[in-house]
C-alpha cells in the first residue's frame, strides 16, 4: 500500500515536471498521446474487461469532438457547456451502438459496431452541419479564469488532470463490484447470469463506459486542436487504436495506456514512412496476437505464472482443502409447503424431445434426487428450471410465482442457485472473486454510486470481501482464495462451484452431478456438505449417477428416461421398480448406476433377476 502510494506520488511529480524539458511540438505530441490513452481506456473497458467487441470507439471520439464543434460554432454555446452536452450525446450514441450486443456477440458484434462507425464517418463527410470534408474550424479556446488554455503547455495540465482522474475511475471500476461482474460476464456470460448478473444491462454498461471515455477524448481533442475534420475519425485510426489496445494488453487499463502512448510516439517517429509504418503495426499486432495474446501488460503476469508454477509444484503439499465447517441448523418449522413445481414441461430441440411432459413437485427442506441414463434430460430439466431454456410447453413455479419465462438472473435474485455438470468457474477470476460475484446481490442500477457516491461502493466491497472469506473458510478453501481456479485439482474446483452457488444464499440449490470425478473421500465430504446445506434451510435437487450417494442423501428420487418421468419415490422404491430396471438395462447403462455402496435392494444382480 505504502509503496503504491509512493509510486503514485512519483508519477504525479513526473507528470507535473514533464513539459519543462520539452519543446512545443513534443508537448503537442504528448497532448495527442493522452487523448489516445483515454480512448484506449474506453476500448479496454469494453473489449478487454467486458468482452464486448467495440469497433465504434473512433465514432464515439468523433461524436464528442463534433458535438463540441457544432454547439460552439453553430449555436454559440460556451465551451464547457458544449463539452458537457457533448459527453452526454456520446453516451446516448454509445448506448444505441450497444443495442446489437444484446443479440449478438464476438466478431458479429465487431462487424456491426464497425458498420455503425462507417455510417458515422460517411455522415460527417457528407452532411452540411459537419462542414463536409472541410470539417469545422474556429472552435473557441476553453475559457478558464487566469489560465490561457491556448498554450499547449497549460493545456497539457488540463489533460493530465482529466486523464489521471479518468484512469483512476477506470481502475476503481475494474477492481470493485461492477468490474468484477463485467469480467465474470466476459469469462462466462451464462454462469454470470446464473449468479445474478444482469447480463443485458451489463453489456449496455460496457458500451456506456466506452462511449464516456470516447466523449471525453473528443471534447479534449476539440479544445486542443480547435478544428475537426473527418480524417481524424477514420477507420485507419480505428485500427491504430485497436493496435494500441492489443499491443498494450486489453485486459489491463494500464496496458492500454502504455500501448496508446507508446504507439503515438512510434507513429510520430515514423511519420515520414507512414505507409511502411501501417504495415509494421499490422505485423506487430499479428505477432502479439500469436505470441502474447495478453499484450505487453500480460507479460509480467505470464512470467509470474511460470515462476509460480514451479514454486507451486514444490509447495503444492502445503495448500490443502480443509474440512467443511457445517452451517447452523435452521428451525425445521420454517419448512413447509411447495418450493418448486414443474408442470407438464416439454422441451423440444428440433426433432428431439428432451423433456416430455415432466411434472415434479419439490417441497421446502427436501433433498431430491434426479437420476436417469445419459441423455435422459436431467440437465435439460435444470436448464429449464433455472431459466436457461424456455420450455416449449408447460409451466414452472418457484417460490410461489410463475417463473416459466423468467431469466436466469431474475431467478438467481429470487433465490435459485445452481452448479454445472461441466464446471463453469470464471477462469480469469481468482477463487475469491468467483465467490464474490455470487455474493454480490446488488442490482445493476446501483452503479449510480460509481458516479455519485464512491465511498458507498468501497464500504460494500469491504463487507463483501469479509463475507467471501467466511465462505471460503467454511468450505475449507481459504488456502486457495488467491488462486486461479483452473490451476486447481478437479475435486477442489467442484467444491468451489458449490461454495460459489451457496454464496448467493439460495432457497433452492440445483447440483448437476456434483460427485462426478470425485474420489471416495471427497464423496463422503460432499454428503456432509449437502446435508448441512439442507439443514441450514436450503432445499436441494441433485442429479447424480452415483446411486450410493443418492441412497444416502435423498428421501425422494425422480427417475427420468428419454425425457419422461418413469418413477418417483424413495430410493429403495425406485431401484426396484420394473420400469426403472428396464430403462437402465435397455440402455446398457447399468454400469452407470453405481450401486456398489449398499443397500442390497440396489444390487445390480438383484435388478437383473427381477427383469422378465
Ligand atoms: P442428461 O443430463 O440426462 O445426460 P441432457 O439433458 O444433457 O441429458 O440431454 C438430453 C437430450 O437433449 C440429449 O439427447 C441431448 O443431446 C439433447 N440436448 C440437450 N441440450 C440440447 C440443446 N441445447 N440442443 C439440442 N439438443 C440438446
Ligand atoms: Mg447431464
Amino acid at each position: 500500500m505504502k509503496s503504491r502510494l509512493a509510486a503514485t506520488g512519483v508519477l504525479v511529480l513526473a507528470a507535473w515536471a514533464l513539459p519543462y524539458g520539452l519543446g512545443g511540438y513534443t508537448v503537442h505530441v504528448v497532448n495527442i498521446a493522452l487523448i489516445y490513452a483515454l480512448l484506449a481506456i474506453g476500448m479496454g473497458l469494453a473489449m478487454g474487461v467486458s468482452g464486448q467487441i467495440n469497433l465504434a470507439q473512433v465514432a464515439f471520439f468523433g461524436v464528442g469532438a463534433y458535438a463540441v464543434a457544432i454547439l460552439t460554432t453553430h449555436y454559440g454555446h460556451g465551451f464547457w457547456f458544449s463539452a458537457l452536452l457533448a459527453v452526454l450525446a456520446t453516451v446516448v450514441v454509445g448506448l444505441f451502438v450497444g443495442v446489437p450486443a444484446l443479440r449478438m456477440q464476438s466478431h458479429y458484434l465487431g462487424i456491426v459496431t464497425l458498420g455503425l462507425a462507417l455510417g458515422f464517418i460517411n455522415w460527417i463527410t457528407n452532411a452540411d452541419i459537419t462542414g463536409g470534408a472541410d470539417g469545422i474550424s474556429g472552435i473557441p479556446v476553453p475559457a478558464l479564469p487566469g489560465v490561457d488554455l491556448s498554450s499547449e503547455y497549460l493545456y497539457y495540465y488540463l489533460e493530465a488532470l482529466v486523464f489521471g482522474l479518468a484512469l483512476l475511475f477506470g481502475l476503481f471500476v475494474v477492481h470493485t463490484s461492477l468490474g468484477r461482474r463485467l469480467r465474470a460476464m466476459r469469462d462466462d456470460a451464462l454462469a454470470a447470469g446464473a449468479m445474478g448478473a444482469e447480463i443485458p444491462f451489463l453489456r449496455m454498461t460496457a458500451f456506456l463506459l466506452a462511449s464516456l471515455y470516447g466523449g471525453l477524448a473528443g471534447v479534449l481533442y476539440a479544445g486542443l486542436i480547435r478544428y475537426v475534420a473527418p480524417e481524424t475519425f477514420s477507420i485507419a485510426n480505428m485500427f491504430i487504436l485497436l493496435a494500441m489496445v492489443i499491443i498494450g494488453g486489453r485486459r489491463s487499463l494500464v496496458g492500454c495506456v502504455v500501448g496508446a502512448i507508446g504507439l503515438t510516439m512510434v507513429r510520430e517517429w515514423l511519420s515520414d514512412f507512414s505507409t511502411y509504418a501501417q504495415l509494421g503495426y499490422g505485423v506487430v499486432v499479428v505477432l502479439m496476437v500469436v505470441f502474447a495474446p495478453t499484450g505487453l501488460a500480460g507479460v509480467p503476469a505470464r512470467l509470474r505464472t511460470l515462476y509460480e508454477r514451479r514454486r507451486r509444484a514444490q509447495q503444492s503439499s502445503r495448500a490443502e482443502l480443509r474440512p467443511f465447517i457445517p452451517y447452523e441448523v435452521e428451525d425445521r418449522s420454517a419448512r413447509d409447503g411447495v418450493l418448486l413445481s414443474v408442470e407438464g414441461v416439454t422441451q423440444q430441440f428440433r426433432g428431439l424431445r428432451a423433456l416430455d411432459e415432466v411434472t415434479l413437485t419439490v417441497r421446502k427442506g427436501e433433498i431430491r434426487g434426479v437420476v436417469g441414463p445419459n441423455g435422459s434430460g436431467k440437465t435439460t430439466l435444470f436448464n429449464v428450471i433455472s431459466g436457461f431454456y424456455r420450455a416449449t410447453a408447460g409451466t414452472v413455479g418457484f417460490a410461489g410465482s410463475d417463473t416459466t419465462t423468467a431469466r436466469p438472473y431474475t431467478l438467481s435474485l429470487a433465490g435459485l442457485a445452481r452448479t454445472f455438470q461441466n464446471l463453469r468457474l470464471f477462469g480469469q477470476l481468482t477463487v475469491r472473486e468467483n465467490v464474490l460475484v455470487a455474493l454480490d446481490r446488488t442490482r445493476t442500477h446501483t452503479i449510480w454510486q460509481y458516479a455519485l457516491w464512491q465511498p458507498g461502493v468501497l464500504t460494500r466491497e469491504r463487507r463483501l470481501r469479509a463475507q467471501a472469506d467466511d465462505i471460503l473458510r467454511r468450505y475449507g478453501l481459504a488456502d486457495f482464495a488467491e488462486a486461479d481456479p483452473s490451476s486447481l485439482p478437479y475435486g477442489i474446483q467442484r467444491r468451489i462451484e458449490i461454495a460459489r452457488a451457496m454464496a448467493a444464499r439460495p432457497r433452492l440449490l440445483l447440483l448437476d452431478e456434483p460427485a462426478a470425478g470425485l474420489n471416495g473421500g471427497e464423496v463422503q465430504q460432499l454428503i456432509r456438505i449437502v446435508r448441512s446445506i439442507r439443514d441450514s434451510g436450503t432445499t436441494v435437487i441433485l442429479i447424480e449417477h452415483n446411486m450410493g450417494l443418492v441412497m444416502s442423501l435423498c428421501e425422494k428420487v425422480t427417475v427420468l428416461s428419454s425425457g419422461r418421468v418413469i418413477a418417483e419415490g424413495t430410493p429403495q422404491e425406485v431401484v426396484s421398480a420394473p420400469e426403472v430396471i428396464e430403462a437402465y438395462l435397455g440402455d446398457s447403462d447399468l454400469a452407470e448406476l453405481d450401486l456398489d455402496t449398499p443397500p442390497s435392494a440396489a444390487r445390480p444382480d438383484r435388478a437383473k433377476e427381477a427383469t422378465p
